[in-house]
């Protein structure tokens, strides 16, 4: 079966069990409620410029004019991006995707829309 519980928020250790309403790591006796992980969850949601929630797959269009890095031309508003990609912030940019004439980059969720 496949284990679809949360790692450890203190630990990251992928040995949580269940008891009663509560999550336990037993690597650092962590122990945290359901709610503040459905929260936790909630929080770390990727959404679009509208508050919709994006997921991996999603097709999206950008929403204004973005300067890309070391290129001349912008992406322009209307571009359709297929197929995106979540990823761990870095520098803001949540997600991973390819645009014709641009390659492989990185955008903004608040930047898009579904
Ligand atoms: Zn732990």
């Amino acid at each position: 079966m496949e284990n679809t519980l949360p790692n450890c928020p203190n630990c990251n250790s992928e040995y949580t069990y269940e008891d009663g309403s509560l999550f336990v790591c037993p690597m650092c006796n962590h122990e945290w409620t359901k709610e503040s992980e459905a929260e936790a969850t909630a929080a770390s949601m990727v959404k679009d410029a509208n508050g919709n929630i994006l997921n991996n797959g999603d097709n999206v269009s950008v929403i204004k004019d973005l300067k890309v890095k070391g290129a001349s031309n912008v992406i322009k508003q209307g571009t359709k991006v297929k197929g995106i990609k979540l990823v761990d912030p870095e520098d803001g940019h949540d997600i991973d995707c390819k645009i014709p004439g641009f390659g492989q980059l990185g955008l903004k969720s608040e930047f898009v829309k579904k």
